[in-house]
Formats: C-alpha cells, structure tokens, sequence
C-alpha cells in the first residue's frame, strides 16, 4: 500500500491532467473492468465527497477502476454511517489517506446560508438533518465575516463546512485517531473549483506534521 503522501502527489497529477485535458492515462485498462480487482482492492485514497453532479471524483483525480473508495453525500457531511465507511476502508484496505472533498458554490452550504438568514418551517427532517450538520461550522465562519462580499462568505463557509468534516473525522473516531497516530493516515481538506476544474489542499499541516512526529 502507498503511502499518504504519494497517493496525495498522485490525486495532485491525476488533477492536473483532468484540468490540462490530458487525462486517461491508460484509460483502456483503469476505465474497464479489471478481473484482478475481483478479489481484492487496494484504493490509494479514501474520498469523502459532495453527491454535486459536476464533482466526480474518479473523474476529477483522472483514477481508474479501483483506485479511489469514494463516498459521496450533499454537503461532503460527516454523519456516524459515514465515519464509518471511513473507518471501514482505512482498516480493511490499509488505505492511508483520506479527502474531504467540497467545492465551489455548493447547494447544500447556499441552503444553509438561506436557512440561516430566513429559516424554512416546512422543511423535511431528512434534509434539515444535512443542514443541521452543516450550520455549527458556517456560523462560526458568518461570524467573522461581518461585511464581506457574499462571494468571499460563500467561499468561506465551503471551507469552513470542509474543515469541520476533516476535525469531526481525525478527532472523533477512535480507529482514525489510532491510525493516524501510528500507522501514517493523513485526513486532508479539499476544494474543487467548479470554475476551473482544479483541487486544492488545505487544512493538511495538522496530520502532516502529526505523522512526521510519529
Ligand atoms: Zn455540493
């Protein structure tokens, strides 16, 4: 199993030819079914990404067939089941990165702006339960950004919304919390631009320096 760092540096190349419009690197074999996969997989990362239909991870990461263990739910939220399937894939595949993965003007972060500013009375309990997790982290982000254009708010919450996902996962899970202090996981936080196709790292440092230590 690679490493944390070199399964980053090949979702950073993955990217770049998706962007530049060179991807599908051996497309033949990584897009067809791959009869060695059948019993066994070795995914280099785990994505936690938003459903958003322009965000397709396989795609945007130019990975293949079995590359990538990819969950994906509106607002990239991190709900029990869902810490779950990381934890799940991060102990039985040994996968030793994990994104979470969100994008530029996400509908889920813009109902939750709306929702904050005119709360909705009719709203389903399935949906306000996304909301819900969503709204702790875009109120501490509104918080400090009295007077800021709605585009920086926006672009604010999205990170802030990622980055509480990425704690919710390194701190509240004690399987991740074991592997991240003795077995090199790095959790990291991403955003698409739905703009211009590219990803970009942040909120890293944390488990990168973490892992160096141990
Ligand atoms: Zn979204």
């Amino acid at each position: 199993m690679i490493s944390a760092l070199e399964a980053l540096e090949r979702l950073r190349e993955g990217n770049r030819r998706f962007v530049s419009g060179t991807q599908g690197r051996d497309t033949d074999l990584c897009h067809s079914p791959r009869p060695e996969l059948s019993a066994k997989q070795e995914p280099c990362a785990i994505i936690l990404g938003c459903s958003d239909s322009r965000v397709p991870a396989e795609i945007v990461f130019d990975q293949g067939v079995g590359d990538l263990f990819v969950i994906r739910v509106a607002g990239n939220i991190v709900a029990p089941s869902l810490v779950g399937s990381v934890e799940f894939a991060a102990e039985q595949f040994g996968t030793r990165l994990v994104v979470v993965l969100g994008h530029s003007r996400c509908g889920v972060i813009l109902a939750t702006l709306e929702e904050i500013r005119q709360p909705m009375k009719s709203q389903s309990p399935n949906m306000k339960s996304i909301i819900d997790r969503v709204r702790p982290a875009i109120e501490e982000s509104l918080r400090t950004d009295q007077g800021r254009k709605p585009e920086d708010i926006v672009r604010h919450a999205v990170r802030a919304n990622v980055s509480a996902s990425v704690n919710h996962l390194r701190h509240d899970s004690e399987i991740l919390a074991r592997l991240i202090g003795n077995d090199g996981l790095f959790v990291v936080g991403a955003e698409y631009s739905l703009e211009t196709g590219e990803v970009e790292f942040f909120d890293s440092e944390a488990s990168v320096t973490h892992s160096h230590q141990s």
